[in-house]
């Protein structure tokens, strides 16, 4: 028997509760791999699947945990064996599938990712989806030419999990980052990251009103979206480029074609859910050679399982500063 926490439906009233239950190996979806799970994490889809569900949970009951890292226990396929370390993010685990919030975990081989050297469980795990995301956001504006030397780049939702990791990776890449927070407490945080400007939430999500404005950033990671992405757009150099990652201020993008017609202004989509393996793998080892390991442990803050109801609220409240890191054990 192992501790999972379960989220049940009460169909009458539709409300869903949380709860750490006692479960067996038996009661576990069909997959090639079964892993003892170490850690997970606390992300803002974990927060919907914790809690309302956001339509992304299929069925109940559901254990929610849309990212892990443990140890193989169990494989039918010859790329896994026992004993060895993996990591899963995205595939709709922890929504459509059960997820990482248990001591015991059955997935696919596909979607797992062998632990890079370099990094043990907990490590992964202060990464995560938001440091993974934040990592291919960061090497989509490299592959579309961003160099230390070209300007500020703007990182929005800069002490969330997604804002923390590319604020530390792109400082340790030698940029200047510039991180914009509705949270002036956590200055001094984002400071110790590597941000060398702080931006106030306020100051930039204003509707947009010009289409252009000064030509400021070299760069942007936004977690954001809604009426903060929208003005960034007018505020990029020539030829930069945004990273869409999040949408933390909301989906709607009230903006005009303007910045990309007359300044070339590239938008970038960033998804982690369903990334080929080849660049998951590529962002895992740029993580591990890029992430100040240091910086990193600064992001953490430890819970239980036990925790996951309280914290699946607070991160939906933007409650939430860096990497939540879960002990299942
Ligand atoms: P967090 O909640 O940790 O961070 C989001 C941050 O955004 C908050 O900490 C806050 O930063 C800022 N924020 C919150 N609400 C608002 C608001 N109304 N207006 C402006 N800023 C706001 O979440 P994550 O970092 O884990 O995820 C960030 C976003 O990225 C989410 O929308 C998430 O769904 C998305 N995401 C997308 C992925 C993908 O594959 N594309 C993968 C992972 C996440 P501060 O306090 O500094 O202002």
């Amino acid at each position: 028997m192992f501790n999972a926490l379960v989220v049940r439906k009460d169909e009458d009233s539709g409300k869903t509760t949380g709860a750490v239950e006692q479960m067996g190996l038996d009661d576990l979806p069909h997959g090639e791999v079964t892993v003892a799970v170490d850690y997970s994490t606390v992300n803002y889809k974990d927060g919907l699947c914790i809690g309302p569900g956001g339509g992304l949970v299929r069925k109940y009951p559901h254990v929610p945990g849309i990212d892990f890292a443990g140890t193989v226990e169990e494989s039918e396929d010859p790329r896994y064996k026992a004993g060895d370390k993996v990591v899963l993010t995205g595939w709709r685990v922890g929504e459509a599938h059960w997820g990482g919030y248990s001591q015991k975990a059955r997935v696919r081989a596909d979607w797992l990712v062998p632990l890079p050297s370099g990094l043990d469980t907990r490590s992964a795990m202060a990464v995560g989806t938001a440091g993974l995301t934040a990592m291919l956001a960061v090497m989509a504006l490299e592959d579309h030419g961003l160099e230390p030397g070209h300007g500020p780049v703007l990182v929005t939702g800069a002490a969330g999990g997604v804002g923390s990791v590319a604020t530390a990776v792109l400082a340790h890449l030698g940029h200047e980052v510039a991180g914009v927070t509705g949270r002036p407490e956590t200055a001094d945080y984002l400071r110790d990251l590597g941000a060398s400007r702080i931006v106030a939430r306020e100051e930039i999500n204003e509707t947009v009103k010009r289409p252009l404005e000064g030509e400021t950033w070299a760069g942007c990671v936004d977690a954001v979206g809604g009426a903060m992405l929208a003005r960034v757009l007018g505020q990029m150099k020539y030829g930069a480029s945004v990273a869409a990652v999040g949408l933390a201020g909301g989906a709607a993008l009230p903006a005009t074609v303007i910045p990309f017609l007359l300044r070339g202004v590239n938008l970038l989509g960033i998804d982690s859910v369903m990334q080929p393996y080849d660049n998951r793998l590529r962002a895992w080892q740029r993580i591990a050679s890029d992430l100040p390991m240091d910086k990193l442990e600064a992001m953490v803050q430890p819970a239980t399982l036990t925790d996951l109801p309280g914290l699946g609220a607070d991160i939906l409240k933007g409650r939430v500063k860096g990497r939540v890191v879960v002990d299942v054990n």
